[in-house]
């Protein structure tokens, strides 16, 4: 049985389609990274599967329950972080911390959970003051411990490192990779080099629909399978021209007649664009080979 399973879930706001038949498998212990641009549906899908928003087709099971009928168990299970960190900026840490407990049923050793969950998302030295006089990293790690507090396995966390400065944005990371290792975690991001930090799974998603679905490692190689070259000409050159030289697979205009020029395949095209230059009396100011990065497959695939 998958952890979470999303059957061809479609999702209109409206006459706006934001979700367009989606299909994935979670398994136990997957840290998934949900990779899209703004607007690509990604809260969308983390609020449907959360049962907070109903999908408008399909369905979407956690653990075998489908969340249409079975919101307050599925609740039970899941911890969510929402896009933006909705607080109560007047609660102290602790005392928000036992509110969202006792929303809970069953809740037991509230103290002990509490100093538990303080301990492990680092909270120790905030612990007493309000949650708005908080620095955005501490307001972060509050709403980690709440999604935490009633330990859920499954997290969801909607751009949980959004809004950070580098070094707390490091510190989360951290926590969430720890996480990792005991909870299935599903996050969104439209930064790559998260994902490439913490998960072991990457969904690439654009205008509602899965563009992409694999490990970091095989969409880097997948990257690597082809070569992009930085060119600067001294003169203007004209983009249909440039992706007419041999081997070209495309060309982007960097500006002051920069260029990233790509190859089809593994081909070597340096030969090529000296030759391209020397026949339309062009000349080739700088010639750098790019690594392409995964970066480059995210933006190629969301474009
Ligand atoms: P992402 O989280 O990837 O940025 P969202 O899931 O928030 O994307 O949004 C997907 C699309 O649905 C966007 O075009 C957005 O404007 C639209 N949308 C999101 N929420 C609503 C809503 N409550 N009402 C109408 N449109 C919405
Ligand atoms: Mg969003």
């Amino acid at each position: 049985m998958f952890t979470v399973k999303i059957e061809e879930v479609t999702k209109y706001y409206g006459q706006q389609k934001a979700l367009d038949n989606i299909n994935l498998s979670i398994n136990k212990g997957e840290v998934v990274g949900l990779l899209g641009p703004n607007g690509a549906g990604k809260s969308t899908l983390l609020k449907i599967i959360t049962s907070f928003l109903p999908p408008s087709e399909g369905t979407v099971k956690i653990n075998g329950l489908d969340v249409r009928d079975n919101s307050l168990e599925i609740r039970k299970l899941i911890g969510y972080l929402p896009e933006h960190n909705p607080l109560y900026h007047d609660m102290y840490v602790k005392e928000y911390l036992e509110f969202v407990l006792r929303t809970y049923p069953g809740h037991k050793n509230i103290k002990i959970k509490i100093d538990n969950i303080i301990q492990l998302t680092g909270l120790e030295i905030e612990k007493k003051k309000k949650i708005g006089a908080l620095s955005k990293g501490y307001k972060q790690r509050v709403g980690l411990a709440q999604a935490l507090i009633h330990n859920p396995e499954i997290l969801i966390l909607d751009e949980p490192t959004s809004g950070l400065d580098p070094n707390q944005l490091v510190e989360i990371r951290k926590i969430i990779t720890e996480l990792g290792k005991e909870k299935t975690i599903i996050l969104s991001t439209h930064i790559m080099q998260e994902v490439e930090a913490i998960c072991n799974r990457v969904v690439i998603i654009d205008h509602g629909s899965i563009v992409a679905d694999d490990s970091p490692k095989n969409l880097s190689k997948k990257a690597d399978k082809s070569t992009s070259y930085k060119v600067e000409f001294k003169e203007e050159v004209n983009h249909k021209l440039i992706e007419k030289i041999v081997g070209v697979s495309k060309a982007v205009h960097l500006g002051n007649n920069e260029w990233i020029i790509t190859s089809t395949g593994n081909k070597d095209i340096r030969e090529n664009i000296f030759k391209f230059a020397v026949t339309n009396n062009f000349n080739v100011l700088s010639l750098a080979v790019e690594k392409q990065k995964m970066e480059d497959i995210f933006h190629r695939l969301t474009k």
